[in-house]
């Protein structure tokens, strides 16, 4: 059978999942194609999954009004007004606050499964998306009115528009031939939670070691009187391999070395995982008929925590357009619809991943200079007000 759909959604990650609940409350008919769809988990009050994302303001808004955020257990999120952070090698210190640009978070550390349990929710609600669960695209063919596309079930779609959500290694990416700008920076994050005995004070932490940054993200304390944090340690390759090696006393002791104390004392990390880091672009998001958006078309370094709040805004940024086109009676694979989506995200996805490169360059050189130039510019810029102002305000947008 040949089913009729506005967009076929490939891929049901965060970034694929919002799109599906944002483009069927703009009143498009969606069928979302997703491998995998996770159990739901019961809430477990001192255990942390690893994989947790700080989520912007703006995001937590645009997911309040997506009738998703209130889904997630207000347990389970922990808000976060400062953030502090600091030079391991030198002098360099610098803290931001929320009040600063008169907002009262800088952002929420919320685990990600709860995350996508919440989208999934909203999703089960929504007659008008079509779940094809378990399974994956097979081939498409883009048609003059829409694009023709097959699942490895046999099942077939016509759809005016091809939606690739699937990820940092798109298969819709790659296949459709899509030119990519990619950066290896030789380094690999290592992923896990940690208890402590000082409270974290709602604070996120960054220290910027010889071998890359080390991230704590403070982890909500409702449960009772333990500390939990989640730690993104990023590191040259090499040293992520030995890190990762160590046995959990070994770990501790590089990890309390590395905090210096911030937390107290670090008594116990949980399991620990590590993810390569690259950071990749697409030169184009569109093509005919198809879109690319989240990881799919630009994967960013985690230090900044800003890959899935990116991939939000493409989300956020792509239902407004197609809501727009049926306005219009358009198209939503219309080419100009799928033009003033990629205008209006592109420059923002480039702008945020270039100050990145440089702010990785820059912090992640153990050059002495650059080591200085740091120290300088922590320091002078914890005097600058305006220019705190201006990197509060990108991290909260
Ligand atoms: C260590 C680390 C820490 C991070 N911390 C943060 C943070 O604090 N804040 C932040 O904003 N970002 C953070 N990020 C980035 C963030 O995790 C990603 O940007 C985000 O998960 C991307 O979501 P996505 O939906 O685009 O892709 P994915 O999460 O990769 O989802 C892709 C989906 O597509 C599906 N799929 C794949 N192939 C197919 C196919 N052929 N057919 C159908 N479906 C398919 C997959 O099953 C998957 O569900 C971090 C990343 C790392 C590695």
């Amino acid at each position: 059978m040949n089913t009729t759909v506005d967009a076929v959604i490939v891929g049901g990650g965060m970034v694929g999942l919002s799109l599906a609940v944002a483009s069927a409350e703009q009143g498009l008919s969606v069928a979302l194609i997703e491998p995998h769809r996770a159990e739901p988990v019961a809430p477990q009050p001192s255990q942390f999954a690893p994989r947790v994302s700080a989520i912007s303001p703006h995001n937590r808004q645009w997911l309040t009004q997506l009738d998703a955020w209130q889904r997630i257990p207000a347990a389970r999120v922990c808000a976060y007004p400062a953030m502090r952070v600091w030079d391991g090698q030198g002098q360099g210190a610098i803290e931001f606050h929320a009040s600063e640009v008169g907002a009262e978070q800088l952002g929420q550390i919320v685990e990600n499964h709860w995350i996508t349990q919440a989208l999934w929710e909203r999703v089960d609600a929504l007659p008008k998306v079509q779940q094809l669960i378990g399974r994956r695209l097979q081939e498409w063919r883009v048609e003059p009115d829409g694009v023709a596309i097959e699942l490895d079930d046999g099942s077939r779609f016509q759809a005016a528009v091809l939606a690739g959500c699937d990820g940092k290694f798109s298969g819709i990416r790659q296949q459709a031939g899509f030119a990519t700008r990619e950066w290896d920076y030789g380094q690999t994050a290592l992923v896990t939670s940690i208890r402590h005995s000082a409270p974290h004070a709602h604070t996120a932490r960054q220290v910027f070691l010889d071998t890359g940054p080390l991230a704590f993200l403070p982890l909500s304390d409702d449960s009772g009187s333990q500390h939990w944090s989640s730690i993104v340690w990023s590191a040259d390759t090499s040293r992520a391999e030995t890190l990762f090696a160590l046995d959990d006393a070994a770990f501790l002791a590089e990890l309390n070395r590395a905090s210096e104390g911030c937390l107290g004392e670090i008594e116990h990390s949980d399991r620990r995982f590590r993810f390569p880091l690259a950071q990749m672009h697409s030169v184009d998001y569109i093509q005919d008929r198809l879109v690319l958006l989240g990881d799919a078309a630009h994967a960013i370094h985690p230090l900044a925590g800003q890959g899935v709040n990116l991939g939000f805004r493409d989300a956020e940024v792509l239902a407004q357009e197609w809501g727009r086109a049926k306005r219009l009676q358009l198209s939503c694979g219309d080419s100009a619809v799928l033009r003033r989506f990629q205008r209006r995200r592109q420059t923002h996805n480039l702008t945020t991943m270039a100050a990145m490169e440089g702010f990785k360059r820059l912090f992640g050189s153990p050059h002495p200079l650059a080591v200085l130039a740091r120290n300088l510019g922590m320091q002078g810029l914890a005097s600058q007000r305006w220019a705190k102002r201006a990197i509060i305000e990108a991290a909260t947008s």
